[in-house]
């Protein structure tokens, strides 16, 4: 029976990413990846998001596997949110300070990407190999050839799961004794959509911003393509509401819907009804389990903490997964892997969870919230109190996007400042008085909070 090294399960972005780093450590790495090679066809992707938004946490995992200059041409800066109302006037509200960005990615070019700098550093990655089963007890994957049809069992001496939200690791493990597994999907799905270049080959938007339809409880959001056209993604409940999937089955609701809620938007989408019925509708799930190790087989990405995608943090987090589990490899080596397996999840796990919760509370935000002058004028206050203590106050956007502090600080930190931020906005004369406000004091009660 062949026997490998390491042995990593799915080429996504996190499995590609993290042979790199092991192949660096002088491993012998194998991936196995139950999709063809989509270098070699037009990329296609079935029920996952066409483009991302990429942060500095992915940004510094990155760096560290030297590919920061390699992925930079494929993105586009987004520097803060265009809200669109529904009579289309747009609001911009920046994401931080100055040159802050967040980056649209293709998933596929960049997927391709981290796949040829794997193989170019020397991990083999079998593609149309779908992993079957894997057996805890003797260390082995069992998996079926989608070519041939052929079953083979492999032997590993180290197995990685990032084989994603429906993880066949994460499957054998559910077996094991003290496993604790759990599982939402929210009650909203997502469905993609696009607004295409111009008739003269231009953007029909500003495409240095994510663009954002916020509508209560449903909302569309655009991000930019270098091909100058826009990737948007429709979030609307499945069921029970008036606007919901379940009502629109014509192309009369999806035009009623567009043109009553998504006006602006509608004009630039020539492909709107075609592209409706053409595309799945997906759903969004969160994952969170523990351990997530057994001896020396390990999960990572989201193969043990999927996200719903309101923070834009699951690949960044993944990728940071990788960069802490280097970081802990650097200090053990490479023959502790069960102490290294351990130390990666006790670390990581609280930020995880701190992620994952965030990114649920931010759906609120994104759908609605970002429409109320409240909500405008809380960021405002908040963005000045960064400005004049920066040290002291950080948004919590900010701490999540644009810092390397870990999740579970930013998520602590993020709720004292709620608590004192919800008392500055009960003020009801707040709108005529925010700029007079005593900032000192708000920072003085900040730290009496940290010091509690
Ligand atoms: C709508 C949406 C928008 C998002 N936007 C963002 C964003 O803006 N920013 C951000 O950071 N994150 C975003 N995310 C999250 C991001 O997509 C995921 O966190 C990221 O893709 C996780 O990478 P992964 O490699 O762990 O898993 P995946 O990307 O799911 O990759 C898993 C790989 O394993 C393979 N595989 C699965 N099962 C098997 C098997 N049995 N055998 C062999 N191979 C297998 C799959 O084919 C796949 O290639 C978004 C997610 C969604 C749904």
């Amino acid at each position: 029976m062949k026997k490998n090294q390491i042995s990593i399960l799915g080429s996504g972005l996190i499995g590609s990413l993290l042979s790199i780093y092991l192949k660096r450590r002088g491993l012998d790495v194998s991936i196995y990846e139950k999709r063809a090679d989509n270098r070699k066809g037009p990329y296609r992707e079935e029920g996952r998001s066409i483009n991302m938004a990429l942060s500095d946490r992915g940004w510094r995992a990155l760096e560290k596997a030297g590919l920061t200059e390699k992925v930079k041409p494929l993105t586009i800066p987004m520097y803060g949110r265009m809200v669109h109302d529904e009579h289309g006037k747009t609001n911009f509200l920046p994401y931080g300070k100055d040159n802050q960005a967040i980056y649209s990615i293709s998933r596929g070019k960049f997927n391709q990407l981290l796949v040829d700098e794997a193989e170019t550093a020397g991990v083999k990655v079998n593609f149309e190999s779908k992993i079957e089963d894997v057996d805890l007890k003797n260390f082995q994957i069992e998996l079926t050839s989608l070519q041939s049809g052929e079953k083979e069992t492999i032997a590993s001496e180290v197995i990685i799961g990032s084989d994603g939200a429906y993880s066949s690791l994460r499957n054998a493990m559910l077996k094991q004794m003290r496993f604790d597994y759990r599982q939402k999907y929210i009650s909203h799905g997502y469905k993609e959509l696009s607004i295409p270049a111009t008739a003269a080959g231009e953007f029909a938007m500003d495409p240095n911003a994510l663009h954002i339809w916020p509508r209560g409880n449903f909302m569309l959001i655009a991000l930019p393509n270098p091909d100058k056209s826009f990737t948007c993604t429709l979030f609307l409940p499945f069921e029970g509401d008036r606007v919901c999937f379940e009502n629109i089955n014509d192309e009369r609701d999806v035009v009623g819907v567009f043109k009553t809620y998504f006006d602006d938007a509608y004009e630039l989408m020539p492909n709107l009804t075609q592209e409706f019925f053409a595309n799945p509708t997906s759903s969004l799930i969160n994952i969170e389990c523990f351990p997530w190790m057994l001896k020396s087989a390990l999960l990572i990405g989201d193969a043990c903490h999927a996200m719903v995608p309101f923070y834009g943090q699951g690949m960044n987090c993944g990728f940071e997964d990788c960069f802490i589990l280097d970081e802990i490899i650097e200090k053990y080596g490479t023959n502790a892997w069960e102490l290294v397996f351990a130390k990666f999840q006790k670390v990581r796990k609280p930020n995880t969870d701190a992620i994952c919760q965030l990114a649920m509370e931010n759906f609120e935000e994104m759908k609605s919230d970002v429409a109320d002058p409240k909500f405008i004028l809380r960021k405002k206050i908040e963005a000045k109190l960064h400005q004049l203590y920066p040290k002291e106050w950080i948004p919590l956007y900010t701490m999540v996007t644009f810092s390397r502090m870990p999740y579970a600080e930013a998520y602590y930190q993020g709720k004292l400042q709620q608590k004192i931020m919800d008392r500055v906005m009960a003020d009801p004369l707040i709108t005529q008085n925010w700029d007079k406000l005593d900032y000192e004091d708000i920072i003085n009660q900040m730290d009496k909070a940290r010091a509690v």
